[in-house]
């Protein structure tokens, strides 16, 4: 059975966490866990994650109704509810806004290429959810389709959100994507990161296992051959329109090529 009481102390050790590493700023973000089939424990809305108490946290129901607590729940909490009802594994939920992820959201560039083995073999790729107004039913149903294949997703112009087994797992795999998104930031000021291949791929999804990392959440990256889950698949749109631009691109060359060809002719 689980303790309640420890869940609560470790929301709040999170909470302290997600503010001492800059990863938000004044009451911003918000953490939940589900503490039974119809309980979820969540922050309240208006506080400093940094400096919260085991008692200010609110209990609710899978319909956002408040069970237990004074205070009201986060105001992303529909986000929450909706990541709980798209996939039954997840016991836990972070939203946060950490500086170097939120900037690849907010130029909308997600982090979906295969560059670090670490990323590889724990969370996959790196989807971006679509723009929707924070707190509204559309932010929560923005995400839903990008969550169900991937354990954390950036959302556009917004944040990141992500999700595991409890809140440890879901606080770390924020750590995760902050600490990726600033080394692919200084990778980019060097002169670009170089992407892994097909093959180097396909070995380190082979050692995934050993990682423990579900790989149905976890989606491979651009260059994934085996684990691509076709038109369900979050990357599956960007990987064909990424084809389709790489022969326009050669078509253009092409084209190119032959005027100067007819040119030189003449
Ligand atoms: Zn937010």
């Amino acid at each position: 059975m689980l303790d309640e009481f420890q869940i609560r102390e470790d929301i709040v050790e999170c909470g302290r966490r997600l503010y001492q590493k800059g990863f938000v700023a004044a009451n911003d973000g918000n953490i939940s866990v589900k503490i039974s089939d119809d309980e979820i424990l969540a922050t309240p809305t208006g506080r400093c994650k940094g400096f919260l108490y085991t008692d200010e946290l609110v209990k609710l129901n899978h319909k956002g109704d408040v069970l237990e607590g004074s205070a009201k729940p986060s105001t992303e909490i529909l986000m929450h509810l909706a990541i709980y009802e798209e996939r039954p594994d997840v016991r836990s939920v972070v939203h946060a806004h950490p500086i170097y992820a939120t900037g690849f959201a907010t130029a909308n560039i997600p982090l979906s290429d295969c560059v670090l083995a670490e990323i590889v073999t724990t969370l996959g790729s790196i989807p971006i959810a679509p723009y929707a107004t924070p707190s509204t039913p559309e932010l929560a149903d923005s995400i839903r389709n990008v969550i169900r294949h991937a354990d954390a997703c950036l959302l556009a112009n917004h944040g990141v959100v992500t999700c595991g087994r409890n809140v440890f797992d879901a606080y770390y795999k924020m750590e995760r994507v902050e600490h990726y998104a600033h080394i692919i930031y200084v990778a980019k000021m060097l002169g670009g990161e170089r992407v892994l291949s097909p093959e180097e791929v396909q070995k380190l999804y082979q050692i995934r296992e050993t990682y423990g990392t579900q790989t149905h959440a976890n989606p491979g990256c651009l260059a994934c051959t085996e684990d691509c889950v076709g038109g369900d698949c979050v990357l599956y749109e960007k990987k064909n329109k990424s084809h389709d631009s790489r022969n326009a691109t050669d078509e253009t060359r092409i084209s190119a090529l032959i005027r100067d060809i007819i040119q030189t002719l003449k």
